[in-house]
């Protein structure tokens, strides 16, 4: 029916779709359904007033001046101050209970979508970016508010006002309402053109806006290695062209509507006078009252006001409509790693096998892990190695289940982790990610992290347990110090022992770690290493190993080279072999030396 240049399906609903959308947000909008229809009845309140104001200058006209009645004079003029103030009143309340069935609605939606994005696994956040689902929280949800504050409402009003209008102008004259008709057809026509064109040029606006945006970032982002080689005009060129495209769109927007406002304008007068003229004759013939004529006119901006609204808000109710198609894909996204229905916990105790695992990341092309089996007994400490992108972390991860298997399982006890109990799961597998990842608030609150319900001794006694409590007793306010977005005020090497004691506190039975790849400086290094020793004392431990060091503590070590395990043994068997390992080994030998 619609253009489709320059349009991308994510901008457009079907018509299948845009009834799901519509079925999905009036269920959403149950619990606040009465607030709904109050506001509905307040809409047709109003309306009802707008159309009697017209209604009473008829009856002033006809019964009160042309009759020379005084008192129906009166009793029109009386009527037409009350009806004002009821439309005064209603009018307010009716957009009052409108914005607040809308904002309800979105407080409820944006807490759903969080909550559903709060539950799902790794794999969700392959596929989709941070970027993109703030975007989803940000501008697709603000898209919608314009539509809550006060398009629903003009919505509601406008269509209402369309078919009142027509009907009361049919009861007061067929043949004048003929005339006023045969001006429709042009402003239909002119209205649907408007719809296309403005919701292309809106789209147009709105990509250009997004490219002017990402000049920008790009141009900030990049500014040292841009001056570092000389490269400022031709990061400024490439700005000024986007912003000269996103003005010359802004531009053309506008064109779009004046034409089409100034022909609805003018296509009004042109109705207006019609009316005057054919309702003059038809006055003279003693067809209609002289007051009929004059609410003709009046009631025709409730004819063509309402068309124009309607077309404007087109774009708005189509926007958000889209908007909220991708939110509602982000609230049936079921999250793949999930608890599933008769879930058990796991065993305090006992062997990690993995048993014949193939693992795909959604997307991607190759297998990053295929045919893999290993097991890790209680208390041994594997380590893995190998060249970068050979599948180390993919496999820890798989360890942990931050992601499930295609094909074989891993289990612990003997329970397969898919059948285990998130709780127990979370409990039981500690992942410590390369990089201590800090949250606003205090250090305290930092370990809280892991365990929410932990008390200040139990915190203490986790950072005793990786003799971090002297180190952080030189903080200005020990354990209470505010650690700032990001934790830019620790170090590198503190931010390492917060993730350890955070690990510390939930004191599990197998930890996952991601070893650092950078060094830290010697002091912190000794510290963080120390933590790590009394961490992993007593605890299976599965260890993405960076360093010879770490290497040489583990009990076995597996060589993981392209999504195979390649070599499995014990440093000095490997060794022995003369294969992969004992070459890594010598070049990590050599690269100590020489540092
Ligand atoms: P390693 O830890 O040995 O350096 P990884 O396990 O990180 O290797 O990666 C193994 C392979 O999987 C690589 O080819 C990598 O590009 C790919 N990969 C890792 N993480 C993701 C992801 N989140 N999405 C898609 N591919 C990934």
């Amino acid at each position: 029916m619609w253009s489709q240049g320059g349009v991308t399906d994510e901008d457009r609903l079907s018509r299948a779709q845009a009834r799901t959308v519509i079925g999905r947000v009036f269920k959403m909008a149950a619990p606040f359904r009465k607030t709904m229809y109050v506001a509905f009845a307040c809409v047709c309140v109003t309306t009802l007033c707008a159309l009697a104001g017209p209604l009473l200058v008829r009856r002033g006209i006809d019964l009160g001046i042309r009759g020379k009645d005084p008192t129906s004079l009166n009793i029109s003029v009386g009527i037409y101050l009350l009806v004002a103030l009821v439309a005064y009143v209603f009018g307010r309340a009716q957009f009052l209970y409108l914005n607040r069935t809308g904002e309800s609605f979105l407080r409820v939606l944006r807490l759903a979508v969080f909550r559903q994005m709060q539950r799902q696994s790794m794999e969700f956040y392959d596929r989709n970016k941070a970027g993109v689902l703030v975007a989803r929280m940000t501008a697709d949800i603000e898209s919608m508010a314009e539509l809550v504050q006060w398009g629903l409402l003009q919505f509601l009003a406008a269509g209402m006002l369309i078919v009142f209008a027509l009907v009361l102008l049919a009861t007061l004259s067929w043949q004048l309402t003929i005339v006023a008709l045969l001006v429709m057809p042009i402003l239909i026509a002119a209205s649907v053109k408007f719809q296309r064109d403005s919701n292309k040029a809106y789209l147009t606006v709105r990509d250009r806006v997004g490219a002017n945006l990402s000049a920008l970032q790009e141009g900030i982002t990049t500014v040292r290695v841009i001056q570092a080689y000389a490269q400022e005009e031709e990061t400024i060129r490439k700005f000024t062209k986007s912003n000269r495209e996103l003005f010359k769109s802004h531009e053309h927007s506008v064109r779009v509507s004046t034409w089409y406002f100034a022909l609805i304008e003018f296509g009004g007068v042109f109705a207006s006078a019609l009316i005057i003229g054919i309702g003059g004759w038809l006055v003279h013939r003693g067809d209609v009252t002289l007051g009929t004529v004059v609410a003709f006119t009046l009631l025709l901006s409730s004819l063509f006001d309402p068309v124009q609204q309607l077309s404007q808000l087109y774009n708005t109710v189509q926007s958000a409509g889209a908007a909220l198609n991708k939110l509602f894909q982000i609230l049936d996204a079921k999250p793949e790693v999930d608890e599933h229905p008769g879930a058990v916990a796991l065993p305090t105790s006992g062997e990690l096998v993995v048993d014949g695992i193939d693992f795909t990341y959604s997307g991607a092309e190759n297998r990053a892990l295929q045919s893999v089996s290993i097991s890790v007994g209680v208390g041994e400490k594997l380590a893995l190695v190998g060249p970068t992108g050979a599948g180390k972390s993919t496999l820890a991860k798989l360890m942990a289940r931050l992601y499930d298997p295609q094909v074989g399982s891993v289990s612990y006890g003997g329970i397969d982790l898919k059948m285990a109990t998130m709780s127990s799961l979370r409990e039981r597998i500690v992942v410590v990610p390369q990089e201590g990842f800090l949250f606003n608030g205090t250090i305290r609150d930092n370990l809280r992290i892991a365990r929410s319900s932990a008390t200040d001794e139990e915190i203490d006694g986790a950072i005793a347990a990786i003799g971090a409590t002297e180190h952080f007793a030189t903080l200005p306010d020990g354990l209470d110090s505010e650690v700032r977005e990001r934790g830019s005020r620790l170090s590198a090497g503190e931010r390492q022992l917060v993730a350890l004691a955070r690990a510390a506190l939930v004191d599990p039975a197998v930890l996952v770690l991601d070893e650092a790849t950078s060094n830290l400086d010697p002091g912190t290094e000794a510290e963080v290493e120390h933590a790590l020793e009394r961490l992993m004392a007593g605890r299976t431990v599965i260890v993405v190993a960076h360093r010879l060091s770490t290497v040489q503590r583990a009990d076995h070590i597996a060589v993981i080279a392209d999504a195979q395990v390649a070599e499995y043994g014990t440093h000095a068997e490997l060794i022995a072999k003369g294969g992969r390992y004992s070459a890594l080994a010598t070049a990590w030998q050599k690269s100590q030396v020489t540092n």
